[in-house]
């Protein structure tokens, strides 16, 4: 399979009045033509900032780029000009955001917000850009779209608009879609929907999806590779199997334990005790050493390096040190019942 998108160590940190907080640090991992890549961690991983990144979409400053590349169509994405930037946003790269309801321009028509980037990108006549609006209103499954199209997005339900989102993310037909927390702001049954949405548009149009999401839950069904953050580091990357059925972090052992569970009908949830680390003051070592319940002493003065579990596993962690003590995932990490489809 084609790389079509390679981040080498990668670091993105932020000014602040007191202190330089390293949100990104010296992250690499790449993305397939036509697969999609789930980075997974909780609030403050790093994630967000990621995959707004990709795009150039952190605001410098505060934000600074401290290092590493995005090679992009074999051109590094981070040497490039605003103006060059502008050509690739929305054409080849572009983004789904959270919460559609702020980030659709409440002043415009839907229409009119798919038209923009047609008519700047393919140079579509207004006629033309509206026709094809049509199309891709239909194409994410909004009733009626030729009255829909000239509506506002406050006249459509929260489903709808996020529908619409994909629609404008689509319309140029981009070789990467970056879809970030783009259920959360939904309930369940949409959830599922918006999911199945954007599997169906991926088999028909090709394109590559970087799934940004705090919850395993949304990767099983919608990913094929996962990459796990933690304190603005990759903690450990594999296929959605290796990542559910044989996890070698403890953190991806917490989070995996922290889903609910079918046949767990009134357990507690187990949440992963404690707080991500302070990133203006990160720890010196790995950054999950304040909760990791298995810390031994190197894991507090030393980063460990990824260790190769397959061509496609890769795991930061001292546990797999060989001279480190053996130790099983706990009972609660353990995914049992039906089987995980990427
Ligand atoms: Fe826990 Fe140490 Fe592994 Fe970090 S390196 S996850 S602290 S055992």
């Amino acid at each position: 399979m084609k790389k079509l998108l390679e981040v080498k160590d990668l670091s993105i940190s932020f000014d602040t009045y007191g202190a330089e907080v390293q949100a990104v640090r010296n992250i690499s991992f790449h993305l397939d033509e036509k697969e999609t890549l789930a980075i997974v961690g909780e609030s403050g991983s790093g994630k967000s900032v990621t995959a707004q990144s990709l795009m150039r979409l952190v605001p410098m400053p505060p934000g600074k780029f401290v290092g590493g590349s995005i090679i992009f169509d074999g051109e590094d994405i981070t040497q490039k000009s605003e103006k060059q930037m502008e050509s690739i946003r929305g054409k080849d790269i572009s983004m789904i955001f959270q919460d559609p309801m702020t980030s659709l321009n409440p002043t415009m028509t839907v229409g009119k917000q798919i038209a923009e980037g047609l008519i700047k990108h393919q140079n579509l006549s207004k006629k033309a850009a509206h026709d094809r609006g049509v199309e891709l209103l239909k194409l994410v499954g909004i009733p009626n779209p030729e009255a829909r199209i000239k509506q506002y997005p406050h006249q459509y339900s929260g489903g709808m608009r996020q529908r619409a989102m994909i629609a404008i993310a689509l319309a140029c037909n981009p070789k990467i879609l970056i879809a970030d927390e783009p259920t959360t702001a939904l309930d369940v049954t949409i959830q599922a929907q918006i999911l199945d949405l954007m599997r169906e548009l991926q088999d028909k149009t090709g394109t590559a999806i970087i799934l940004i999401t705090h919850d395993l839950g949304v990767v099983a069904n919608a990913a094929s590779r996962v990459a796990v953050m933690y304190g603005g580091k990759i903690v450990e990357t594999g296929t959605v199997d290796e990542i559910f059925y044989n996890p070698k972090h403890p953190y991806t052992w917490g989070l995996l334990g922290s889903m609910p569970k079918l046949d767990a009908e009134g357990e507690e949830l187990q949440a992963i005790p404690g707080s991500p680390p302070d990133l203006a003051d990160p720890p010196k070592g790995c950054p999950f050493v304040t909760r990791c319940p298995y810390a031994m002493k190197v894991c507090e003065q030393h980063m460990p390096d990824y260790k190769e579990l397959s061509s496609t596993q890769k795991t930061a962690c001292w546990l797999l040190d060989e001279r480190a003590p053996d130790v099983e995932p706990p009972e609660s990490a353990i995914v049992g019942g039906t089987e995980v489809h990427g």
